[in-house]
């Protein structure tokens, strides 16, 4: 008899997949003997630190197929996974384990203490429960599959065998980290990074930093990729929900532009061309003896109108009847198609994922198993999914991991 430790489950990674699919396992068939291995001293490090340590753990969209339309990634697989386990399931299994959450104005739904170990605590107080054994700075970096059992190798030499493998090692934008997932035989989609904010190579915003625009759209210049929603001026270039969910549905695009692009802001938000040439034309005649840099329309912030007053030639002293078609026609070009020269990205709040992963093609979708080695399933942001900001991707871990356990759980072990 061999030596080696043997599983019944092994899950690799102890992050939020990982943790929520062992755990459901464990719920779902009692006296299964499952191991989580973890790479890292830290479990679950991207909770602790998720949604500026308060953990935006879903989102208050209970709709499958709306909550769908929020991954640029994966949207059509997930529309199906959600109608079997979605964000209402997850708000109620917080919940019966005492963990109420709360949403915000904008849908983000966060523990009610404000505090990410809130979640953290649940996770290992629920795996404790079950005995599910856990074991930190085991990384591993390779996987034997035969048709009587799956072998795991570490970096540190230490093996285990097991009979179903959940693989929820998370998401890297270094190609290195899925090597392990390669060589067993999986095929893994480009990688890059996905929500950033854009940084303007000409800084031309850069002392109205901190100025927001409650709404506006983004557009990349010569495509169709374009978000509206807040914007808000950096001292890099632009930032906010709006750029954020545009860097997300842009990501490979973008990638392959090494980020260099010129993104055109509407601070209008939806006013076309047309339409706001005649409403200032309107002004003009209603309002003739105003200065132009003082009356701010479309409720933007005084700063920033001047700003477009003065990129459109327009003096301090200009009154409205005094505007040249010239004039007007610039400020209403800077109005509705505002140009940046994007050159870079900037990490948002520290906050990206990765756009890429284990290439669904290959995955069972009705239960996350390989189609090309049974026992072995995957959940998580390691595969090529991803969602935009606000809870979406926890959500994707949290169902994923969800349809993995229940397979992993009724399929009868040897
Ligand atoms: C700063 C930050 C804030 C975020 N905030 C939010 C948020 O508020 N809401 C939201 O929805 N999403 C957020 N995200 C995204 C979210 O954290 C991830 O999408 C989510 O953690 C993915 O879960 P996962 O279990 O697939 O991967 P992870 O949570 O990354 O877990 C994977 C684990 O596997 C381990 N591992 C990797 N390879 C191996 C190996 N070979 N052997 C053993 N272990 C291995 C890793 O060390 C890691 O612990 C945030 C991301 C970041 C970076």
């Amino acid at each position: 008899m061999s030596d080696t430790p043997h599983y019944d489950v092994v899950v690799v990674g102890g992050g939020a997949a990982g943790f929520f699919g062992a755990i459901q396992i464990a719920e779902k068939r009692s006296g299964i003997k499952i191991l989580i291995l973890e790479k890292s001293n830290k479990l679950l490090a991207k909770v602790r630190i998720s949604g500026g340590g308060r953990c935006n753990v879903t989102h208050h969209c209970f709709e499958p197929n709306v909550l769908s339309k929020h991954y640029p990634r994966g949207q059509r697989q997930l529309k199906k996974l959600f109608t079997r386990y979605q964000a209402q399931d997850v708000v109620n299994w917080f919940e019966q384990r005492g963990v109420k959450l709360k949403v915000e104005g904008d849908g983000r739904m966060f523990p009610t203490t404000n505090n990410s170990e809130t979640i953290i605590n649940c996770f290992l107080r629920e795996a404790d429960r079950y005995s599910i054994k856990v074991l930190v700075g085991h990384q591993v970096n390779k996987v034997r599959h035969t048709d009587s059992v799956i072998t795991l190798t570490c970096t540190n030499e230490q093996e285990f065998t097991c009979e179903r493998l959940l693989v929820a090692a998370g998401g890297h934008p270094n190609r290195e980290a899925y090597k392990w997932i390669e060589n067993l035989g999986h095929t893994v989609t480009p990688l890059m990074p996905s929500l950033f904010t854009f940084n303007d190579s000409e800084k031309k915003f850069v002392d109205l930093m901190g100025v927001s625009v409650e709404s506006a759209s983004v557009q990349i210049a010569g495509t169709k990729f374009r978000e509206s929603g807040p914007v808000l001026i950096t001292h890099w270039g632009l930032s906010g929900p709006a750029v954020i969910k545009l860097s997300a549905w842009a990501a490979e695009y973008l990638a392959e532009r090494h980020y260099t692009f010129t993104a055109l802001v509407n601070w209008t938000g939806n006013v076309m061309e047309d339409e706001a040439r005649k409403e200032l034309e309107s002004y003009c005649r209603d309002h003739p003896k105003q200065k132009v840099e003082n009356n701010s329309l479309y409720h933007l912030p005084g700063r920033l109108w001047e700003r477009l007053c003065e990129q459109s030639e327009i003096e301090k002293t200009r009154v409205w009847s005094e505007l040249s078609k010239k004039q007007l026609n610039k400020l209403v070009e800077n109005l509705v198609r505002c140009q940046f020269k994007i050159k870079g990205k900037t990490t948002f709040k520290e906050e990206f994922v990765t756009c890429g992963g284990v290439d669904l093609a290959e995955i069972e979708l009705e239960n996350m198993e390989s189609k090309k080695f049974r026992g072995v399933y995957f959940a998580g942001e390691v595969l090529n999914i991803d969602g935009e900001t606000g809870g979406f991707n926890f959500q994707s871990a949290w169902t994923t991991a969800y349809t993995a356990a229940e397979a992993i759980a009724t399929k009868s072990l040897k």
